[in-house]
């Protein structure tokens, strides 16, 4: 039974899951977890160095290598998968508590995002008896020579703050679906949603050491981790700067990655559209959640014939965004996870000024009793942007879009590319000829067309160019986390003498 409420969690001290217990960090180190919406701290998570990693993939190795798991039948761990959905449906509301508390998104966002993520465990669940191998044609007589796929080993997951349980589930349901264990580092920022999850690990009934959880910062844990010589393959989500040294770490085992990372995507609008929902899909794009979405489209391009009324039309429907209390009904955009996101978000507004944007809509912290006391930024739209400012080359991670106009296709499109990432894309028109150009011009991995943000776990998603590779959700990401075996068997009954070569 999930013992883990907001309640529980209150000024309490929560341990590493290591081998299906809980068990205090070697050092005895804890960090404090601060609640987004009035800085202070909560709780404390343990500080796992590299004992504790140790201590962490040896489990996983062993749970591995258990034939409680290895022998384990595809139906059978299908069954577990889906016995972890319904736990985490039945407690869904309480996961969706702790992570709003832990860091600051909505509470009825979390609460769609809890209730929906079962089904994607069920969908990996059906797939645990359907990961196949082929037969491969020899030419030779009694002779089989077959394909076989098979789990990886430990898989080390490395999750970031803005969705914690989402986001690993794209991995972890096939991850466990195909036969792997695995150790999981949550963000230091948010990692009680991720150890209440373990709690209904054990409940479900995988055996001790399937899933382990160290927490702890990147810089220890984390580095102990992604150099750990124990682990089969990494699944990171995070920044590109983080992605690049965590692929270096990996290359000196030659440990493989699938990196999902950061991106600055392109959200463009024609003339030819209904103003108002391009509006709500540019608002969606880059609002919700305060910005922090890798997804978030905040460079956006508008056809210069409506550049104005539509800049018009989004400042008011801008001004409508009510920021608030997370737990609140009415809010709309809640505080930034972190204080560090906050000034980061505030010196590139600082910096897109100097260089020649203007702020139309926000630009700063709430000024309210309320919300001063906490992370919060006013959703902010600036116009006279350009490619080349630093707020529109880098991602921000936070509830700010920059405005360009453009005059051909071809110069919205040089333009739309014109970014180190490449993660999505989205694109407002009724021109169906020239959704499809752009959707095969542009470099990213998702392209929405007069829609945003919507996703399925049924699709395979995954970045270009610095936004990373590798794909998660649908059958791709059975065969990510499986490899092929060749096996080739000779049942003429004979073995022919190897020095005698027939020449045809
Ligand atoms: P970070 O890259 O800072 O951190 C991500 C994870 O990596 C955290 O668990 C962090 O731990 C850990 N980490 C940090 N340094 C190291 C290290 N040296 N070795 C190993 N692990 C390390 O990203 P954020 O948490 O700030 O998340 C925001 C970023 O994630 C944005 O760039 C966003 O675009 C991206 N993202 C991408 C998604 C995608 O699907 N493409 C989805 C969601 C977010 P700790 O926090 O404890 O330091």
């Amino acid at each position: 039974m999930m013992k883990t409420t907001v309640k529980s969690l209150e000024r309490s001290r929560q341990n590493l899951f290591i081998g299906g217990r809980f068990v205090e960090p070697k050092s005895g180190n804890y960090s404090a977890s601060y609640d987004p919406t009035t800085g202070e701290s909560w709780y404390e998570f343990a500080e796992a160095e590299a004992a504790d990693v140790d201590a962490a993939v040896a489990a996983a190795n062993s749970a591995f290598r258990n034939p409680a798991w290895r022998r384990m039948t595809q139906t059978d761990r299908g069954r577990l998968v889906r016995k972890l959905a319904d736990l985490a449906l039945e407690r869904a509301d309480e996961l969706a508590a702790i992570e709003t508390r832990d860091n600051g998104k909505l509470i009825k966002e979390m609460r769609a995002q809890m209730r929906a993520m079962p089904d994607s465990y069920h969908y990996f669940a059906g797939m645990a008896d359907k990961l196949q191998g082929d037969t491969i044609p020899v030419n030779k007589l009694d002779m089989l020579n077959f394909n076989v796929r098979e789990p990886l080993g430990v898989v080390g997951m490395i999750t970031p703050w803005n969705s914690p349980l989402m986001l690993l589930t794209g991995t972890l349901a096939p991850c466990l679906a195909i036969g792997n264990t695995v150790v999981i580092k949550p963000s230091e920022h948010a990692t009680a949603s991720t150890l209440a999850l373990a709690e209904l690990i054990t409940e479900a009934g995988f055996p001790a050491g399937v899933v382990n959880v160290v927490t702890g910062a990147g810089r220890s844990a984390g580095e102990a981790l992604t150099r750990h010589p124990g682990v089969a393959k990494y699944v990171f989500t995070g920044s590109t700067e983080t992605g690049r040294r965590i692929a270096a770490n990996a290359a000196s085992n030659l440990t493989p990655c699938s990196m999902e990372l950061g991106g600055k995507s392109p959200h463009v609008v024609f003339a030819d559209v209904d103003i108002e929902r391009a509006v709500n899909g540019v608002v969606s794009g880059v609002f919700a959640a305060a910005g922090q979405t890798c997804v978030a489209g905040s460079r956006c391009f508008v056809e210069a014939s409506i550049h104005d009324r539509f800049v018009e039309a989004l400042v008011a429907r801008t001004g409508r965004i009510k920021v608030g209390h997370p737990m609140l009904d009415d809010t709309d955009i809640g505080p930034l996870a972190l204080s560090a996101q906050l000034t980061k978000v505030e010196s590139y507004v600082a910096s897109g000024l100097r260089e020649g944007a203007r702020i139309a809509a926000g630009g700063k912290r709430p000024q309210t009793d309320e919300l001063s006391r906490g992370w919060y930024f006013e959703p902010t739209v600036m116009v006279e942007a350009q490619n080349d400012m630093a707020f529109m080359r880098d991602e921000l991670f936070g509830p700010v879009v920059g405005i360009m106009p453009f005059s051909s296709e071809e110069e919205m499109i040089s333009l739309a590319n014109d970014t180190r990432y490449g993660l999505a894309s989205g694109i407002w028109t009724q021109n169906i000829d020239r959704a499809m150009r752009f959707a095969n011009q542009i470099e990213a991995g998702t392209v929405w067309i007069n829609t945003y943000r919507s996703s399925s776990f049924m699709s395979a998603n995954g970045g270009f160019k610095e936004s990373g590779y590798g794909r998660r959700g649908g059958f791709e990401v059975m065969r990510e986390f499986s490899r092929l075996k060749n096996i080739i068997l000779d049942y003429s009954g004979a073995m022919q003498d190897p020095f005698v070569i027939r020449l045809k």
